[in-house]
Order: C-alpha cells, then sequence, then structure tokens
C-alpha cells in the first residue's frame, strides 16, 4: 500500500521527500556521530558523494548535446534574418532589464537595512580572490575558435553562436536542409525522452545532496552575518514571488500562481544543484512542454539566460558590496552605487551557471568600487544557502522571459498554459511521458 500511495506522488512531492529526508538523514548523522571518520569517510565522501555527483554528472551530460541539437531545431524555424535579430533584441533588452531593476532594488535595500557593522572588520580575513576576466575577454570569447573544443569545455556561449550559425546555414539550403533539420528534431526528442528518464532519479539524487550539505555545512560565521543572510534571502524570495509576478501579469497578462506553480520542479533542481546549467534541462523540458513556449523560442532564450541572466547572482552581489563597504566603514558615494549597479550587471552577466562563481565575479565589483576584496571572506560561510536559492531565481528569471518574449511572438500555446496537467512527467519511462500535451494546437 505505502509503495503505491508512493508511486501516486507527483515528481515534485517524491523531490520534497528526497530532500527532507536527506536533511534529517545528514543532521542526525551528524549529532549523533559527531567526528566519526567511518561516516566522513564512507557516507559523506563515500555514498553520498557518489550517489549526488552522478546525479548532477547525469544533468550536464545532457546539457551540450540538448542546448546544440534544440538550438538547431529553434534556428531552422527562425530563418528569416529579422526574426532572429528581433528575438535577440528582446531577449537580451528584458534579461538586462530585469538584472538591472534587481540591482537597484538590492542596493537600495542594502542601504537602507544596513546590514553591515563595522566591528565585523576585525575578523580574521583569509580570503584569497581569485581573478575575474575582464569584460573585454568576455566578448572576444564568445566566438569560438572550435566548436568541438566549445563542446568539450561546455562553453555556452560559443557553443550558442556556432548553433544559430549552423540552424541558420541549414534553413537556407532548401532541400537538403530539409532533411538535415527534420533529422536534428528526431534527435530532440531523444534527448528530450532521457531529460524525463534522468528526472525519475532526482528524489535520490536530492536526497544524497541534501544528506552531504547538512552533514558538512559549516554555519560558524553565520552569527556575524545573520542580517546579511537574510535580506539577500528576502530580495530573493521577493524577486521571485512578486517582481516577476508582476512582469508577467503586465508584460503577458498571463495568470502569475500559474506559472509559480508549474516552475516548482524547475525550482527543486535548481535549488538541489546550485547550478543553471546543470538545470538547463529541465529547464528547458518545463517551459515547453508544461508552459507552453514554442521549441525555436525556448531553445534560443533558455540557454543564452542560464548563461547570462542572473538576476539572483545580481542581488546578492549588490547586498555584498555594500555590506562590505559599510563593514570597513567605507562610505560610497551616489556615483558609487551607480558603479556598483553597472559593474555588478556586468559581473552577473559574466557568472557562468555553476556552483558559486557569483560570489568569485563578486571580486570583480569590489575592485571597480576600490573595496577590499578579502571581504569575500565574511560572507563565503553563508554563501552555500544563498548559491542554492539564487540559482533558484536565476532559473526563473529565464523562464518569466521565455514565456514574455514567446507570447509576444505569437509562439505561445496558452492552452498549455493554463492547463495544470500539461506536460506532467509521468511515473514510467515507458508510460506515455507527457500528460495532456497539446503542443501543436
Ligand atoms: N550558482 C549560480 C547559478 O548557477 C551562479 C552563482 O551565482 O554562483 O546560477
Amino acid at each position: 500500500m505505502a509503495t503505491l500511495s508512493y508511486n501516486k506522488l507527483g515528481l515534485t512531492g517524491k523531490i520534497l521527500i528526497g530532500m527532507g529526508l536527506g536533511i534529517l538523514f545528514g543532521l542526525l548523522l551528524r549529532n549523533m556521530l559527531p567526528d566519526s571518520p567511518f561516516v566522513k569517510d564512507y557516507i559523506t565522501n563515500g555514498f553520498l558523494h557518489v550517489i549526488g555527483t552522478i546525479f548532477i554528472s547525469s544533468l550536464k551530460m545532457l546539457v551540450v548535446p540538448l542546448v546544440f541539437i534544440s538550438l538547431v531545431c529553434g534556428t531552422c524555424s527562425l530563418s528569416e534574418p529579422s526574426k532572429l535579430g528581433r528575438l535577440g533584441g528582446k531577449t537580451l533588452a528584458f534579461y538586462l532589464f530585469t538584472t538591472l531593476l534587481a540591482l537597484v532594488v538590492a542596493v537600495f535595500a542594502a542601504v537602507i537595512v544596513h546590514p553591515g557593522d563595522a566591528t565585523l572588520a576585525a575578523e580574521k580575513m583569509n580570503y584569497v580572490a581569485k581573478e575575474a576576466p575582464g569584460f573585454a575577454q568576455v566578448i572576444i570569447d564568445m566566438m569560438p575558435t572550435n566548436p568541438v573544443q566549445a563542446m568539450s569545455e561546455g562553453n555556452m556561449l560559443q557553443i550558442i553562436i556556432f548553433a544559430v550559425i549552423f540552424g541558420f546555414a541549414i534553413a537556407h539550403i532548401g532541400e537538403r536542409g530539409k532533411r538535415v533539420a527534420q533529422l536534428f528534431d528526431d534527435l530532440n526528442e531523444v534527448v528530450m525522452r532521457v531529460v524525463t528518464l534522468v528526472m525519475q532519479l532526482a528524489p535520490y539524487g536530492v536526497f544524497a545532496l541534501m544528506a552531504k550539505l547538512a552533514l558538512t555545512l559549516g554555519l560558524e560565521t553565520f552569527g556575524s552575518v545573520v542580517k546579511y543572510f537574510f535580506l539577500v534571502l528576502a530580495l530573493l524570495l521577493f524577486h521571485n514571488f512578486v517582481t516577476y509576478s508582476l512582469l508577467l501579469k503586465v508584460f503577458s497578462g498571463l495568470n502569475p500562481f500559474i506559472f509559480i506553480r508549474k516552475m516548482r520542479d524547475v525550482q527543486l533542481f535548481a535549488f538541489s544543484t546550485s547550478s543553471s546549467n546543470a538545470t538547463l534541462p529541465i529547464t528547458m523540458e518545463t517551459t515547453e512542454h508544461r508552459l507552453g513556449v514554442r521549441n525555436n523560442i525556448a531553445s534560443f532564450t533558455l540557454p543564452l539566460g542560464a548563461t547570462i541572466n542572473m538576476d539572483g547572482t545580481a542581488i546578492m552581489q549588490g547586498v555584498a558590496t555594500v555590506f562590505i563597504a559599510q563593514v570597513f566603514g567605507i562610505e560610497l558615494s551616489i556615483t558609487d552605487y551607480a558603479a556598483v549597479v553597472v559593474t555588478a550587471t556586468l559581473a552577473s552577466i559574466g557568472t557562468a551557471g555553476v556552483p558559486g562563481v557569483g560570489l568569485i565575479m563578486l571580486a570583480m565589483v569590489l575592485n571597480q568600487v576600490g573595496l577590499p576584496v578579502e571581504g569575500i571572506a565574511l560572507i563565503i560561510g553563508v554563501d552555500r544557502l544563498l548559491d542554492m536559492t539564487r540559482t533558484a531565481v536565476n532559473v526563473t528569471g529565464d523562464c518569466v522571459a521565455s514565456v514574455i518574449v514567446a507570447k509576444s511572438e505569437g509562439e505561445f500555446n496558452e492552452a498549455v498554459f493554463n492547463n495544470t496537467e500539461a506536460g506532467k512527467v509521468a511515473h514510467s519511462f515507458n508510460a506515455q511521458v507527457h500528460i495532456s500535451e497539446n503542443q501543436s494546437a
């Protein structure tokens, strides 16, 4: 009976159970057997590490083929250069707008709430900042010199550029191109099917990731930066639930509650993996099959968003910069605040969608406004939890943009969006995978 009702649970329910049990298991073990070498070697760094890493690897495994194949399909069907240009322009403008909005609110809130206490500066700083790349180099690096290398390194922007050029060429060579496009369409189906298979593993993967986190997370520094932590958290939640809902309503007239409900799985994946890139297969699957965005839009907006659109990261970087200035007793002028907003926008664009990079890129913002990079040492202890939460915000921002752009381009299926059952992943891999899917309507 018990297994029967477990099977009836949706994927979200199973992931939540995995998450809760994982945290419970980790905390219990941590308290019952503290400092046990057995737990450390065989459980934390053994079994949990293996399961958690395999789960994340299985997601990452799909990212490159999925982005390439899906984007080639998308570009083939967007063969007019003017449409492609308009789509690119709209998407970039929207991404920039939401990031700036997030930053202005974050910096403003940090100034008002004033989380930084000057006495913290006395704490030992032993953070050695990694060098953040310059902005010019970021632009140059977008052009692939070798697409195979770009794929082997998982360099998303280079893959995007190569796929767009490739897809564009396919669309312009007549009959032969049609045959190749058909092949890519079929390949896309195959990869999507593998995504749904990997999704079934999520409850176990999430269990391992959360248990390991509960066993290893050190919160020693938590007390001193508690105000910073809760301010960033509150701003992330505000952006996720209020700002995005308003944007969705204003720009597309759609019901934000439906959107929030359908985003749950994507957010859980993002939260547990702390990686926009690793979550990309689920983001694409959900946006296309549950939210009703057609492939030609989603395949373009989402990989781009996972790479450059990081509203959650920008919020952290904005608050962190103001916090560090306050801790070191450095007064910032209005021009400095403007510089924080601009450089944090660029830093969040340059942040890769993998765990913890937002904190490395924070060094670029601190350098720009002349603040001590060692200040990062203060917040590093609480960054893991904030990284998880901001990644969920980052991917939600990509989906909001995708829906709004798709709606404005007439590439959106509202019936799918409004149907609560649409695209739900069935429980067995062999069963019909997407329930009530109505993409072609
Ligand atoms: N982990 C974040 C992401 O993947 C990036 C960051 O802020 O570190 O979206």
